[in-house]
């Protein structure tokens, strides 16, 4: 059986998934352990959630003062720590093998009550679950970037994946202020299943000279009632992030999901949208 009662949440990973994931819950009143491999990147997570949280304090929608949220979240470089955590959300590279060891190892640590989440955007729940001897407490939460900001979350069941585990995923990402939804354990499941061909088109018309870039990202914006156009939102996503989103789909689900020839040359060429300062438009 899964433990109910969670007060400290671990998360795997300090960057812009597993920051956003332990403001939410420190924001929320829940204790956090932030886990990343080095003293700087756990820093660098500090310094993202601190920014964050400055700024919904000066819109005045803090119901504590930002330096008693960031109190209750821990940083450590040690996996050790996570072993008191109630709940572990993974949220570290988009890469099996890294998944599989994280999980493996957190197993080792962690109490065999303990609901083991990853918040892959592609990878199988079921494979880096096959890396654990108990894949039935283990499930997808599966986080919107910018998580302070975005409403929903997408509970992904694995093959083995326990209804209770599912059930008690849905309650704690309600608990954590979201709304979510439900997907099986298939390529993309629903967000990047659909996403990802929406993005990697708009990112073909442009390189075919259908439209110029503002135009097919006004096209859908005005057209579509979608807010952001698809070649702003692939440069928000991270062209880097989109191109390995759409190879692992085009690898399980065929030609349909083959990323863009432009969307390929624009991450070879260190273009990775606004995380860079350049991708299809430029930023300061
Ligand atoms: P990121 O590169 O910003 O952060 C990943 C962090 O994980 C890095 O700080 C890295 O040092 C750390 N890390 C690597 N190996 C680790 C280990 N063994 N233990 C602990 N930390 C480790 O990546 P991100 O954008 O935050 O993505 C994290 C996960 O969330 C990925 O699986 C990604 O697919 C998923 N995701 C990303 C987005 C997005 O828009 N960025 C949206 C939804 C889901």
């Amino acid at each position: 059986m899964v433990r109910e009662n969670i007060d400290r949440i671990g998360v795997v990973g300090a960057g812009t998934m597993g920051s956003g994931i332990a403001q939410v819950a420190a924001t929320n009143g829940y204790e956090v352990v932030m886990r990343d491999i080095e003293d700087d990147f756990v820093q660098n997570g500090f310094e993202t959630i601190e920014g964050s949280l400055a700024r919904f304090d000066e819109k005045g929608v803090l119901e504590e003062s930002p330096e008693a949220i960031v109190e209750r979240i821990e940083g450590t470089t040690e996996l050790g720590d996570l072993a008191a955590c109630d709940v572990v959300v993974e949220a570290a590279l988009e890469n099996m093998d890294v998944k599989k060891e994280i999980f493996e190892d957190l197993e080792a640590v962690v109490d065999e009550d303990v609901l083991l989440a990853t918040n892959t955007s592609t990878l199988s729940i079921t494979s880096i679950a096959a890396a654990t001897d108990s894949p039935e407490r283990v499930v997808g939460l599966h986080f919107m970037n910018p998580v302070p900001i975005m409403e929903g979350v997408e509970i992904v069941v694995g093959q083995k994946t326990d209804e209770a585990v599912v059930s008690l995923a849905h309650d704690l990402a309600e608990d954590l202020g979201k709304t979510t939804w439900e997907s099986d354990d298939k390529p993309g499941f629903v967000t990047n299943r659909i996403l990802m061909p929406w993005l990697n088109e708009g990112i073909r018309a442009y390189d075919e000279g259908v439209a110029s870039k503002e135009d097919i990202d006004a096209g859908m914006e005005l057209g579509t009632n979608v807010p952001m156009g698809p070649l702003t939102l692939a440069d928000h996503i991270g062209l880097d992030i989109c191109l390995h989103a759409s190879e692992t789909l085009y690898e399980e689900l065929g030609d349909r999901y083959k990323p863009a020839y432009l969307l390929k040359r624009k991450v070879e060429a260190g273009e990775l949208g606004k995380k860079t300062g350049k991708g299809f438009y430029e930023y300061d």
